[in-house]
């Protein structure tokens, strides 16, 4: 327990510093079911996965251990071969980057279940080294997701280029927060645009600053990363 403790008040200091319309994903990659629960237990109710696998391992120990429904977002690039995987643990999809991917995750949800909730990810500085599609892509993946009857999208979401100093990714939330409003305002039937999730531990503070409702924490809660 009390080898936690660092979790479970970074949790609750950082929750406390940010108003709550916004929501904080935590970012699990690499830590142990023992950390993310002590997050959990401060009162995380979302939480971020890269690896399917990862999601998969930690699901039954959340379900078990919490008295209280949490969710998991895959925020990690999906294969399509793990599509299923995916679906059996997932509450939702951050990570839709390609019209395949999503055609791939429809097919295999049932049409008699609620849509599953996805954000598109977008490459906002159209990086070689980042998934996510091309702004000027979005609006014609939009029109193409909304005849998906099983997903239902809900936001966006980016990884912005890394910087040492937090304000050089400023405009680059600056750009998804334009590109979120813009996509609003096109009120596209099917398409609910409440979630702008961006910012990272080095980061979220400037995010949130420029518009984002939902922020990817790792870092900031668990301490660096060992693995
Ligand atoms: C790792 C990760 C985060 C969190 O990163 P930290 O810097 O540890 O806060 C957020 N989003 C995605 C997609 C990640 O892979």
């Amino acid at each position: 327990m009390s080898q936690y403790n660092h979790i479970t008040e970074n949790y609750r200091e950082i929750r406390d510093t940010l108003p709550s319309d916004i929501s904080i994903v935590v970012a699990a990659k690499n830590r142990s079911p023992a950390e993310v629960l002590a997050a959990v237990r401060a009162g995380a109710d979302k939480i971020g996965e890269n690896y399917v696998q990862e999601a998969e391992s930690l699901k039954p120990i959340l379900d078990a251990e919490s008295d209280r429904k949490v969710e998991m977002h895959l925020i990690g690039h999906l294969q399509r071969n793990k599509v299923n995987k995916a679906l059996g643990v997932c509450d939702t999809i951050q990570s839709i980057d390609s019209l395949k991917i999503a055609r791939a995750v429809n097919k295999r949800l049932s049409s008699k279940a609620p849509p599953l909730p996805v954000l598109i990810q977008v490459n906002i500085a159209g990086e070689d080294s980042k998934y996510g599609i091309a702004q000027n892509e979005l609006e014609s993946l939009l029109l193409d997701i909304i005849e998906l009857k099983n997903l239902q999208v809900k936001g966006l979401m980016t990884m912005e280029p890394f910087f040492a100093e937090p304000e050089k990714s400023r405009p680059y939330f600056v750009d998804m927060r334009k590109l979120f409003d813009k996509t609003s305002r096109m009120d596209i039937p099917g398409v609910d645009m409440e979630w702008l999730s961006m910012g990272m531990t080095n980061s979220y503070k400037v995010a949130v600053d420029e518009g984002a409702n939902m922020v990817r924490i790792g870092t900031a809660i668990f301490g660096p990363r060992e693995k």
